[in-house]
């Protein structure tokens, strides 16, 4: 068997049970408990027979999360997991709630290779990727714990999903099939530090989710200090691409732009930006950094942050401040697992 069961869609379920010589209606009952009714465990189906749930166990483990920790957030109810996977490695996600519902931000590896200067996912190191039924099951198993819909997906959490290309497409087409939660495309969102082969892959794809490209500089000598893939592909091969696809898919293109005190914040930078972004369906996300106990980088003044929403909208760039939701709670990528590989570390 190459794939794990939460991984595997209905067609693939149905002639791994064949081969099991398992009847084939029993295919759907257990896809069903999985991806629609969220059964974390073969226990909770309750109309398959003992003994072929104890087979199933046996044979075709559920490789699911399950919460290790949980914080809510005092301010503005903001949830924060630390959920555990089956190996003992640790992911986080976040679950907000929004005027249109809930979101959820979930990883799509442990830790993460990007190294990226500002963040906390790079730090704890790069551990494996996730598979198609993990990063499912962050979702499945906030859903379950908060007792709401979770209407909105975004691929915001540790790790790079453009590096995990294969799993994040399986995972986007299972949570967006009607036989399970049936997601709508629309509300999915990947972000990506700017895998440029990886993003005229997606494109290839034509799918309706919206892209976001991790910018936070407007130029090579400053994004290749703070962002090492900026040496691969650098910001004019990275903002072609987005053209292309913004063109192509009619979809607005979200840049997201953490604002460092005194490194990418200058008035000039928002100059820069401006003119690079010129005439392309997109916005701007500006987004105080969160700081990291480990890392030197130090907010923007709110004043500095209005200065460049303003020579932003000045040039005609759609621009916001992103509402820092669970500041209480380190709802920002890898802080958790970093604190708790500390502890865990301290403790053996
Ligand atoms: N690897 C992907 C997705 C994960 S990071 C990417 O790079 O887009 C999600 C977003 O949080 C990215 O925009 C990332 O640059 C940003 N981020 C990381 N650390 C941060 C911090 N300390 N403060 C603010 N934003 C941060």
């Amino acid at each position: 068997m190459s794939l794990d069961i939460l991984s595997m869609t209905l067609e693939e379920l149905t002639a791994e049970f064949e081969e099991m010589k398992i009847p084939k209606f029993r295919a759907k009952q257990v896809y069903e408990w999985l991806h629609k009714h969220l059964a974390a465990n073969y226990d909770e189906m309750t109309n398959l027979p003992k003994a072929l749930r104890t087979e199933l166990n046996e044979k075709l483990p559920i490789y699911g999360c399950k919460i290790a920790k949980k914080q809510v957030s005092q301010l503005d109810k903001t949830v924060k997991y630390l959920f555990s996977l089956h190996d003992g490695d640790y992911v986080e996600s976040v679950v907000m709630k929004y005027k249109y519902g809930y979101t959820i931000c979930v990883s799509s590896q442990v830790g993460c290779k990007m190294g990226c200067a500002f963040c906390a996912s790079t730090l704890g190191g790069f551990k494996r990727c996730l598979l198609p039924g993990e990063i499912l099951s962050q979702l499945y198993c906030a859903q379950r714990d908060i007792g709401e819909r979770i209407s909105h997906i975004v691929l915001m959490g540790m790790g790079e999903p453009l590096d995990n290309f294969d799993n994040v497409m399986r995972f986007i087409s299972l949570i967006t099939d009607e036989k399970g939660l049936n997601i709508s495309m629309r509300n999915i969102s990947l972000s990506t530090c700017g895998v440029v082969p990886k993003i005229k892959e997606l494109l290839d794809r034509r799918l309706q989710l919206t892209l976001s490209i991790s910018l936070h500089a407007p130029n090579d000598e400053l994004r290749s200090r703070i962002m090492p893939i900026n040496r691969s592909y650098h910001v004019d091969e990275l903002l072609s691409v987005c053209r292309k696809y913004a063109a192509e898919t009619s979809r607005r293109i979200s840049f997201e732009y953490a604002m460092l005190s005194g490194v990418n914040d200058s008035d000039e930078c928002a100059y820069e930006l401006a003119s690079k972004l010129k005439g392309m369906l997109c916005h701007v996300n500006l987004i105080p950094v969160n700081e990291v106990a480990e890392s030197p980088f130090k907010p923007s003044s709110p004043q500095q942050v209005e200065r460049f929403v303003e020579i932003l909208s000045k040039k005609g760039i759609n621009a916001t401040v992103r509402r820092k939701l669970g500041s209480d709670i380190d709802a920002s990528c890898g802080q958790l697992r970093l604190k708790e590989n500390k502890v865990r570390n301290k403790g053996g």
